[in-house]
């Protein structure tokens, strides 16, 4: 990836400019760079879907409901993320309601969930999801 590769993950910046890769997940995914809050750790997990990074979606995912093997399905390409809301709970808890859209052999799918983030040790993780 390129300096200019646009981010998986379609976050924009002030002037509605899409980020680049560098300048958003990809500080959390290629640089040992903590996410600062829940929804940025979200977005860091679509773009690690998008581009294949297990090593990412392991390392965000809450030891206690980290799924040993984690696979992706092959096949799937992702067409985009949207984040709905992201809720504060307090400074260690936090929800990011997301709809992330894909295609596998030619279907679209559209995923709706609530995820639940908690904070620990200064690093935020996923904890896990509930489908809408
Ligand atoms: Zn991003």
């Amino acid at each position: 990836m390129t300096e200019l590769t646009p981010c998986p993950c379609g976050r924009a910046d002030a002037r509605g400019q899409g980020l680049a890769f560098d300048a958003c997940c990809g500080r959390y995914l290629d640089h040992d760079t903590p996410a600062p809050d829940a929804e940025s750790l979200m977005r860091s997990r679509y773009s690690a879907f998008v581009l294949g990074r297990t090593d990412h979606l392991s390392a965000s995912w809450h030891p206690s409901t980290r799924h040993a093997d984690l696979d992706l399905e092959p096949g799937v390409k992702w067409l985009g993320l949207e984040v709905k809301r992201h809720r504060v709970i307090d400074a260690d808890h936090a929800e990011v309601e997301f709809v992330a859209r894909s295609r596998t052999g030619g279907r679209g799918h559209r995923l709706h969930e609530t995820s639940r983030f908690v904070r620990e040790g200064g690093r935020w993780f996923y904890l896990d999801g509930d489908l809408k």
